[in-house]
Formats: C-alpha cells, sequence, structure tokens
C-alpha cells in the first residue's frame, strides 16, 4: 500500500471480453501483461461483457494509465 492516492475507484467498471483470463480478473496477474509475481497495484475495475459481476484488477505498472508513484 501506501501510494497515497485514494485513487479512482469510484469510476464506472470497464467493460471487458469474457475471454479475459479468470488469473487476471482474481488479481492474480497483471491486467495488461499477465504477468506474475510482480509488484502488482490496483488499476480500477471492470466487468465482464453479459455479467454485472464487478472485478478489481491489477497491473504491474506496464500500461501508462496508471499513474506513477
Ligand atoms: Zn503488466
Amino acid at each position: 500500500m501506501g501510494s497515497g492516492m485514494p485513487n479512482a475507484l469510484p469510476l464506472a467498471p470497464t467493460v471487458v471480453d469474457s475471454s479475459v483470463s479468470i488469473a487476471r480478473l482474481h488479481g492474480e496477474a497483471c491486467f495488461d501483461c499477465g504477468a506474475v509475481g510482480k509488484s502488482l497495484r490496483a488499476a480500477g475495475n471492470v466487468v465482464v461483457r453479459g455479467s454485472t459481476r464487478v472485478w478489481r484488477i491489477f497491473t504491474c505498472g506496464c500500461r501508462r494509465k496508471v499513474a506513477a508513484p
């Protein structure tokens, strides 16, 4: 924890395709590149198309959308 920002959780979830791997939805792997064993950080919420389940996703920082600390 501790990059300081309360972050953007109130954002509406991004809709993703159901082909996204479950490991990524579970936050066990980087949502963008699939890396495991890296330091992952919360990267917002997604919903799988056709579902209402909201998943909290994580990335390793490979995508610039997430503000770096
Ligand atoms: Zn990544």
